[in-house]
């Protein structure tokens, strides 16, 4: 039986395996059967984490993330966790292979996963210029018409990024005034192949087996009108990934895992949780990894308060 075991491999994780890796857990990470690193994958350039005055690539930064991991002695599993039993002692981690996994204590940092819009067309477009990655999918739109919904940071990036490619960007946002940062704003802003569409919700994503273009309704007075595209992305946030714990772990009125406090104690007793999937405010990969390295020293002192015989705290949700 393992002590810890980690779910995720977003910055929460990986922060958490170098902490309780130094701490001589010999840690086990489920990482994901489809792709290491979490939300950051998806990202191109990292500006704002420290240590990086030149910025990052978000998968170099990742790759470096677990790089520090392993060396300290974390086992990393690609593989995904489909069921959980927490309750109890002896924690029980069963992945997508069958593999069933044990450990005293486990961290959860699954993340977040992207928001739908819930409208017609979007499923069916998925994948056929409907996409929640222009990291993934910008290079299919060179000198096309796109746009890209939402108002926050991950709109601005997608916009820019997306105008390497584009001859046209629309973002298209259901207020008159961005939810993002002072700097991703200018940035867009100052870019002439970026076009904003102010007060207006997708109502509809048109075209039969390829995106053709969105039905737009004003929020303003209501008036409906068509906008002809070649391909529609959405970067309107992220849910919290929380649906293996639902009824295991309590949440918050959010939808975050609920944890004590400062601390990432969870309603049950030796689960631990780290990363945006308790954060519905901060969510940077800086804060991630910081709730990482609160998650791997509650859990250090909670293994070693069980190895001592010593009576731990019960947490009780509020
Ligand atoms: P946010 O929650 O910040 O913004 C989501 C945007 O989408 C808002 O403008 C919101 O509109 C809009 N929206 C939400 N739901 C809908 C809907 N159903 N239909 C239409 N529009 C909708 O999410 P982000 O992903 O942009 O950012 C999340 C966090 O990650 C933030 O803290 C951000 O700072 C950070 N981030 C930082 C980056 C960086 O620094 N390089 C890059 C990307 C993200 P409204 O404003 O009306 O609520």
């Amino acid at each position: 039986m393992r002590q810890v075991i980690i779910i995720g491999s977003g910055p929460a994780g990986f922060t958490a395996a170098i902490y309780a890796a130094r701490a001589n857990l010999e840690p086990l990470l489920v990482a994901s059967s489809v792709e290491v690193g979490g939300e950051l994958m998806n990202t191109t350039e990292v500006e704002n984490f420290p240590g990086f005055p030149e910025g990052i690539q978000g998968p170099e930064l990742m790759a470096k993330f677990q790089e520090q991991a392993e060396k300290f002695g974390t086992e990393v599993l690609y593989d995904d966790v489909v069921s959980l039993e927490l309750d109890g002692p002896v924690k029980k981690v069963v992945l997508g292979s069958g593999a069933e996994h044990e450990a005293s204590s486990v961290i959860y940092a699954t993340g977040s996963a992207y928001r739908k819009l819930g409208v017609e067309g979007e499923e069916r477009l998925s994948g056929h210029g409907v996409s929640w990655c222009a990291t993934c999918d910008g290079f299919f739109f060179r000198e096309r018409t796109i746009a890209v919904v939402g108002g926050g940071d991950s709109a601005m990036e997608e916009a820019t990024f997306l105008t390497r490619f584009a001859s046209k960007v629309y973002v298209i946002h259901r207020k008159d005034s961005l939810r993002a940062s002072k700097i991703m704003q200018e940035r867009a802003f100052a870019n002439e192949k970026i076009e904003f569409v102010w007060n207006s919700e997708v109502e509809e994503i048109l075209g039969d087996a390829e995106t053709t273009g969105v039905r737009l309704r004003s929020t303003v007075d209501g008036s409906v009108s068509d906008l002809a595209l070649d391909g529609l992305f959405i970067a309107i946030g992220n849910d919290p990934r929380t649906h293996l714990v639902h009824g295991k772990l309590d949440l918050t009125s959010e939808g975050t895992i609920w944890v004590d406090g400062r601390s990432s104690r969870t309603s049950q007793r030796g689960v631990f949780a780290a990363g945006d999937v308790i954060d519905p405010t901060y969510r940077q990969a800086i804060t991630a990894a910081g709730t990482g390295t609160i998650a791997a020293l509650d859990a250090e002192h909670f293994l070693a308060d069980l190895a001592d015989g010593a009576p731990v705290a019960e947490t009780v949700a509020v």
